[in-house]
């Protein structure tokens, strides 16, 4: 039996003749650009995260980029990132010009650690930028509250993390702003790239807006120096058809997610620690080994196809080579990227597949 860690195909043979409609009617209405699909999409999806506003863009990065350009976050500016999590969440502060201080992980949750955020912060901090990484959510509560008591805005990285909840409430609405890729491999992934943030505030939604489309709310006529970042209608075509589909397919993510939980337990590897107040979108299922090489090697034999979230933390990156940042000064990122394996889970993925992974790894263990 081999097991692929993920096959995206099967998602789009599920639905097929619905995706083929929806495209078609994209194709047929002579309509390319922004319009009725890519607004009949932000409204849907405005209401299924429980936000006052939604604005499609071209892709996960620009939506944080936009997010902090939105809120004039810039040159000299600093904003609280962690340091376990996906590069784009750093790059997006990058790109504005303002730098990223990494922030530690809950060693349990493997999401920024609330208690260690003030600790970094100085009084050119702006912004607190959580990732709800791997569809687990961050601990928003105590974020959100700093955030207020320093007059801080705080942008969601909620690129894995649709359909999560966090105290009972969808993710979607917590912070000024909640940025999403639709990706093909997140769990709303569109046919190519794809984004939007949503937002309860209208003055966000508004300048974020303009900003992906050339700053232009009138053709030709541009308030602001904006750039070219808008979800395409037929990607939003497409996202509108899988949107119907997402909380059942987050409900079968649940079933896989829950047949590891219970069958891997007494198997020495460090599984994911939900708390009481998370029900998350398991985007990925990541547990914790030290001997994490090996054990791929073993799986991979198996026919069980892996993969690693993430190889390389932002700070030990080329790309972060000039911010100096010492690995030692970061140990659980360090650490965790030697130490995490991501096993097969998706909404078209078998239970049959699920325990035949279950029992590969007990009998490797
Ligand atoms: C996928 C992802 C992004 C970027 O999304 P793109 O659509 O690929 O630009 C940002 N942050 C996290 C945590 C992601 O997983």
């Amino acid at each position: 039996m081999k097991i692929p860690f993920l096959d995206l195909g099967a998602a789009y043979r599920e639905l097929k003749p619905n995706i083929d409609d929806a495209i078609r009617r994209v194709l047929d209405s002579g309509w390319y650009i922004l319009g009725p699909e890519v607004e009949a999409f932000e409204e849907e999806w405005a209401a299924f995260c429980g936000a006052g506003h939604a604005v499609g863009l071209a892709n996960g990065l620009d939506a944080l980029t936009l997010a902090l350009r939105a809120l004039g976050i810039g040159a000299d500016d600093e904003v609280i990132v962690p340091s376990n999590t996906y590069i784009a969440t750093w790059l997006a502060v990058s790109a504005v010009g303002a730098r990223p201080v990494p922030v530690e992980p809950d060693p349990t949750t493997h999401n920024i650690d609330p208690d260690l955020i003030e600790a970094a912060m100085t009084a050119k901090t702006r912004a607190i930028l959580p990732v709800h990484l791997y569809g687990q959510p961050a601990d928003l509560d105590p974020i959100l509250s700093i955030a207020r008591k320093h007059k801080l805005a705080v942008i969601e990285d909620a690129a894995q993390a649709h359909c999560a909840e966090y105290k009972g409430k969808r993710v979607g609405a917590h912070g000024d702003v909640v940025c999403w890729s639709f990706y093909p491999g997140k769990n709303l992934g569109a046919l190519g790239d794809g984004g939007a943030i949503t937002t309860n505030r209208a003055d966000i939604a508004d300048r974020i807006r303009l900003l992906r489309n050339y700053g232009s709310r009138e053709k030709y006529v541009n308030e602001i120096q904006g750039t070219n970042s808008r979800l395409d209608p037929i990607q939003a075509a497409v996202l509108r058809v899988k949107l119907n589909y997402l909380e059942d397919w987050t409900d079968r993510r649940r079933t896989i997610a829950g047949m590891y939980q219970e069958g891997l337990a007494d198997t020495g590897l460090i599984l994911p620690h939900v708390p009481n107040w998370a029900a998350p979108a398991w985007h990925l299922y990541v547990v914790r080994t030290q001997d994490r090489d090996v054990l791929q090697t073993e799986l991979a034999t198996s026919g069980v196809g892996t993969l690693i979230h993430y190889p390389i933390p932002p700070h030990m990156q080329k790309a972060y080579e000039g911010l100096s940042i010492d690995a030692d000064t970061l140990p659980l990122a360090s650490t965790l990227a030697t130490e995490v394996i991501s096993l097969p889970i998706g909404p078209q993925m078998s239970q049959q597949s699920a325990g035949h992974v279950v029992g590969t790894l007990r009998n490797l263990r």
